[in-house]
C-alpha cells in the first residue's frame, strides 16, 4: 500500500500493545485515525490501576516491574520508584543478601513467569543480550507503586482517536481480507483504505481467529493496607523473598504488595491464604501481628503464556496473519522474547511497521 493512503486502523484490544500501536501509527502519520476496541470497561489489559473506594487510593491490578534495559516501555512509563541493588532475604539461611548472582533462578522465574529450568533457551539468550553489559543502568528495577494507569496507560491515550471500551470483537468476516468485524455492540465494515491490528491476548485471538493454543502460567498478588508506614529489611521498596511462599514484596507507604510468580498451589480460603503470607512477611520483620489487615487477593490464572520450549515454538514467526489487511501485536506474538510490557510495546512497533 502506498504511504499516506491508509486512512484508519482498527486496533483490537486495548492492552499496552494495542495502545502502543496507536502511538506508533501517529508517529508515522498523524492523519491516520486510530480506533481501539476493548472488551473491558477500561484500557490497560493486564496492566492497569483502579481507584479502590474502601482504601481510598489507586491500586494496581498487579505490581509490575520494568528493567532498566526495557527502553521501549520506559519511554512511556512515568513512574520513578526504582532500585539498583535489590536486597534478597533467604528464609532458609535467615539472612539478607545483596548478591543477585546467588538468586539468578529466582530472578528468571519472575522475568519469565516460568520455572528457570523450563525457560526456552532462545528467550534466555534474548534477556542475556538485552541486559548486556550488565551495568546498573541496565539491571535497575523500576516497579509500579499503584500508578499503572496514570503513569503508563494514560501516556498512550493522546494517540488514540477513539477508545471504544465495552466493545468485544466476536468474529470477523472475509476470506483473504477481513471485510467485516462483528462486535457485541455492532458491526463495522473495513474499507480498502483501512487496516486492522489484532492486539488481543492469545486466548481471545484463538477464539476468534483460530491458531495455536498456549499453556499459561499463573501469578498471584496480595495487597495489604495498614494504618502506619511499612518497612522491609534492607530498607528499600523491594525485597526478593527466597525459599518462601511469596517471591517479592513491595512497600509503598502503608501498602504492601506481594507477588507469587508461576503459582502452583491452591489458594483455598482467601483470608487464610492472605494470613499465611502476612505471617511470613512479619516473621522477617521480627513482628508478631495481632490481626490481619485489609487485604486484596488478585489471582491471574492466565497471567502470561508459559515461556518454555513448547510454547515458544508455537509463537508466530512474524506479525502477518492469513488476512492481508490484519497484523498481529501482543506480548505473546514476539517469539523468543519474554512476555512482558516491553515485549508488548516492541510487538506494537513491529505491527505498525508492517501495516504501513
Ligand atoms: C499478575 C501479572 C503480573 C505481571 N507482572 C509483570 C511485570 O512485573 N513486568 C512486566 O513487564 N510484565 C508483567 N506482566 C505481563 C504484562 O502485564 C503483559 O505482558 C502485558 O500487559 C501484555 O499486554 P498486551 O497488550 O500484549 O496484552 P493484554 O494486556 O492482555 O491486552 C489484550 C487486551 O485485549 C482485550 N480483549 C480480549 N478479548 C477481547 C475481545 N474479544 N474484543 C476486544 N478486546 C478484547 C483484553 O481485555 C485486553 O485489554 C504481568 C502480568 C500479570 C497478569
Amino acid at each position: 500500500m502506498r504511504h499516506g493512503a491508509l486512512q484508519k486502523v482498527h486496533i483490537l484490544g486495548g492492552g499496552v500493545a494495542g495502545l502502543a500501536c496507536a502511538y506508533y501509527l501517529k508517529q508515522k502519520s498523524p492523519h491516520i485515525k486510530t480506533i481501539v476496541y476493548e472488551a473491558a470497561p477500561h484500557a490497560g489489559g493486564r496492566a492497569f490501576s483502579r481507584y479502590d473506594k474502601e482504601w481510598d487510593m489507586e491500586l494496581d491490578n498487579a505490581t509490575h516491574g520494568i528493567l532498566g534495559a526495557n527502553r521501549e516501555v520506559r519511554r512511556f512509563y512515568r513512574g520513578r520508584e526504582n532500585v539498583c541493588l535489590i536486597p534478597f532475604y533467604d528464609f532458609a539461611e535467615q539472612k539478607l543478601s545483596y548478591n543477585p548472582l546467588r538468586f539468578v533462578r529466582h530472578i528468571l522465574l519472575s522475568v519469565f513467569n516460568t520455572a528457570a529450568e523450563k525457560i526456552d533457551r532462545h528467550c534466555l539468550w534474548t534477556i542475556a543480550a538485552a541486559l548486556f553489559p550488565y551495568t546498573p543502568l541496565q539491571t535497575r528495577l523500576f516497579y509500579s507503586c499503584n500508578n499503572l494507569t496514570p503513569d503508563l496507560v494514560d501516556s498512550f491515550l493522546p494517540f488514540v482517536d477513539e477508545l471504544k471500551t465495552g466493545w468485544r470483537v466476536k468474529r470477523a468476516e472475509g476470506k483473504d481480507k477481513i471485510e467485516k468485524l462483528v462486535f457485541n455492540q455492532g458491526e463495522i465494515t473495513v474499507g480498502s483504505d483501512e487496516k486492522i491490528i489484532s492486539a488481543l491476548d492469545s486466548r481471545a485471538y484463538h477464539k476468534i481467529f483460530g491458531g495455536e493454543v498456549f499453556e499459561y502460567n499463573r501469578i498471584v498478588n496480595v495487597f495489604y493496607h495498614v494504618s502506619t508506614r511499612l518497612w522491609l529489611p534492607g530498607e528499600k521498596g523491594v525485597l526478593g523473598l527466597v525459599n518462601a511462599q511469596a517471591d517479592w514484596a513491595f512497600v509503598n507507604k502503608n501498602t504492601l504488595a506481594v507477588t507469587i510468580s508461576n503459582f502452583q498451589g491452591k489458594i483455598g480460603n482467601k483470608e487464610e491464604f492472605a494470613r499465611r503470607i502476612w505471617l511470613e512477611i512479619n516473621a522477617l520483620r521480627n513482628r508478631t501481628p495481632f490481626f490481619l489487615p485489609a487485604y486484596r487477593v488478585r489471582d491471574y490464572k492466565f497471567a502470561t503464556i508459559a515461556q518454555d520450549e513448547k510454547n515458544n515454538a508455537k509463537r508466530p514467526r512474524n506479525c502477518r496473519t492469513e488476512y492481508a489487511n490484519m497484523m498481529l501485536a501482543g506480548d505473546w506474538t514476539l517469539k523468543n522474547y519474554p512476555c512482558c510490557l516491553n515485549g508488548a510495546v516492541l510487538s506494537a512497533r513491529r505491527a505498525v511497521k508492517a501495516v504501513l
